[in-house]
């Protein structure tokens, strides 16, 4: 655990999060400021910086992360209508968290991929 990683903190129970899926390594939980009608952020228990450096750390954790972000769009009713899986990385991808993370996005149409 990093003591000063938002995320790390959560999966300690030291900040409180809206819970929607637990595994052994992974957690999975609303974002504080939902930008779709569902959003939900999936992280690995261990702390890795970003999606880059945990694939290649622990490519089978990379791949939990992904499996529970699958069964939550399933929970989430999102099967059907189609989803969004996105990993913002580095200052480009603009990361504000630096403790990986999928956004599981859906609940209704995302619009175009980006905006200029
Ligand atoms: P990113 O910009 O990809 O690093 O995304 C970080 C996400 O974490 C943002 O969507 C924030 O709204 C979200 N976030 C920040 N603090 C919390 C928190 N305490 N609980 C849940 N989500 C949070
Ligand atoms: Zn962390």
């Amino acid at each position: 655990m990093e003591i000063n990683c938002l995320f790390c903190r959560i999966v300690a129970g030291q900040i409180p999060a809206t819970v929607v899926r637990e595994t052994d390594t992974t957690l999975a939980f609303r974002d504080i400021s939902p930008q779709a009608a569902v959003h939900v952020l999936v992280i690995p228990k261990e702390h890795y910086a970003d999606v880059a450096t945990l694939t290649q750390a622990d490519p089978a954790l990379a791949g939990d992360v992904l499996g529970t972000a699958a069964v939550v769009a399933e929970t989430e009713g999102l099967l059907a209508d189609g989803f969004r899986l996105i990993f913002n990385t580095g200052q480009f991808g603009g990361q504000e968290v630096f403790h990986a993370h999928a956004h599981v996005l859906g609940g209704e149409p995302l619009g175009p991929m980006r905006s200029r």
